[in-house]
């Protein structure tokens, strides 16, 4: 099974299917590009558009992998919140 450890120690485990750590996302212009047109795609098509990142359930860090799964993931850390 695939696995990332975060760097808060969490092991992120995301080869099963569905993943509950597993996020699918799409740029509204790709979206737009794929459902205005006349082609019809297969939830299969569709998951293949998609951008996958991993949501860490302890840390709350984000792991994009905008180059698929075979490049490393960026990492995007919740930010404190905004003084008032
Ligand atoms: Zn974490």
């Amino acid at each position: 099974m695939q696995k990332l450890t975060c760097r808060c120690g969490e092991i992120l485990r995301y080869g099963m299917i569905p993943c509950p750590i597993e996020w699918l996302m799409i740029s509204d212009q790709r979206f737009d590009e794929i459902t205005v047109s006349d082609v019809r795609l297969d939830t299969s098509e569709m998951s293949n558009a998609m951008t996958r990142l991993l949501r860490c359930p302890s840390c709350g860090r984000l792991w994009v992998f905008w180059n698929g799964y075979d490049d490393e993931p960026a990492e995007y850390v919740v930010a404190a919140p905004r003084p008032r």
